[in-house]
């Protein structure tokens, strides 16, 4: 399965990719985001939200560790801020919101992905500018394991708009 590689101009790019996917996700899916400070992880999670019909605010959960929101799905934002964290995040016992069934979006997952969820929709981000002054960042999604691989047709064409490799 070959990476899904997008390009989002704006923020409003970014958070349109979230949306674009909020369709496909099912009760207990776990997306991984990583990306550095600013690379645009929480805004991708504010437009999964929209997707999902999300009231509330979606901020970075960083002084909380897990934040829950309710929309046509639960969703339990996790941000894993620091290494030392990710103890913490096993021990939040996820599977205790909505019932485990909760789609959990993580930002940092490198560091807990394979603890949390082994299969999962790993997502990358990445400043297309070195200098900053250019507001592009490169997305990349890569299936990991069977759940997402089955729906990777859908994805790509759910995300047909933002692709860089068409
Ligand atoms: P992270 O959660 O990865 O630290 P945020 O989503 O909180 O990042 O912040 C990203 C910041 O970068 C926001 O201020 C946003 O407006 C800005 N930004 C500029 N261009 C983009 C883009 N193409 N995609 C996402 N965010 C962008
Ligand atoms: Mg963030």
């Amino acid at each position: 399965m070959d990476p899904l590689e997008l390009i989002a101009v704006t923020p409003a790019d970014t958070e349109g990719i979230g949306a674009a996917l909020a369709p496909l996700l099912r009760p207990r899916d776990a997306v991984m985001l990583t990306g550095e400070l600013g690379a645009g992880k929480t805004t991708l999670v504010r437009g999964i939200a929209r997707g999902l019909d999300v009231d509330e605010h979606v901020a970075s959960p960083t002084f909380t560790l897990v934040r829950e929101y309710r929309g046509r799905l639960a969703v339990a934002h996790v941000d894993v801020y620091r290494l030392d964290h990710v103890q913490d995040v096993v021990d939040l016992g996820l599977d205790e919101i909505a019932d485990g069934e909760a789609v959990l979006l993580v930002e940092w997952g490198d560091a807990v992905e394979e603890l949390l969820a082994d299969d999962r929709l790993r997502v990358e981000l990445v400043g297309a500018d070195p200098t900053g002054e250019d507001d592009t960042r490169l997305v990349r999604l890569r299936a990991v394991g069977p759940s997402w691989a089955e729906r990777w047709q859908q994805v790509t064409e759910a995300l047909d708009g933002w692709r860089s490799n068409r």
